[in-house]
């Protein structure tokens, strides 16, 4: 198996509950490996940049309001099978639905303030990661 890149941000609700140390010892004890990673906050048109695939989705407005009321971290990760091994690792987006010693289950608020996000695909991924980060900013 080969590996995989996939990307990750820590949402505004994690980083206000502290929760920004527990997360990514999760990430390193599963495996992952931080190619990059920084803490900033985008704006209300970054986040609609960002989230541009759910612009016809009712909460588009709420959950860009949401990304942009504070502070982010943005990781880059790499292992074998990043992409799924991260999505199983995060959990369900609604974390009322999700699993025992998920990120969503142990962080999440609600669906919305749902404390992670992670890429859902290949292209999704790609897209992400150049998004946030250059070429030079990713450990080789
Ligand atoms: P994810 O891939 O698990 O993050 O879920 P989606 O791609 O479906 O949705 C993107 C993000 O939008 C989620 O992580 C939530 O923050 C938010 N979201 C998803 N579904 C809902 C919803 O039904 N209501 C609200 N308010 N927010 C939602």
């Amino acid at each position: 198996m080969t590996l995989q890149r996939t990307f990750t941000i820590i949402k505004p609700d994690a980083v206000k509950k502290h929760a920004i140390g527990d997360i990514i010892e999760q990430f390193e004890k599963n495996g992952f490996r931080i190619l990059a990673m920084k803490m900033l906050e985008i704006s209300k048109h970054q986040a609609e940049q960002f989230y541009a695939v759910h612009v016809n989705r009712p909460f588009f407005s709420s959950l860009t309001d949401f990304m942009s009321s504070g502070p982010i971290v943005a990781l880059a990760l790499e292992k074998e099978n990043a992409i799924a091994d991260l999505r199983k690792l995060m959990g369900a987006t609604n974390p009322a639905q999700a699993e025992e010693g998920t990120i969503r289950k142990k962080w999440a608020t609600n669906i919305e303030y749902n404390a992670i996000h992670g890429s859902d695909a290949e292209d999704t991924a790609r897209f992400e990661l150049s998004f946030f980060f250059a070429g030079y900013e990713l450990a080789i």
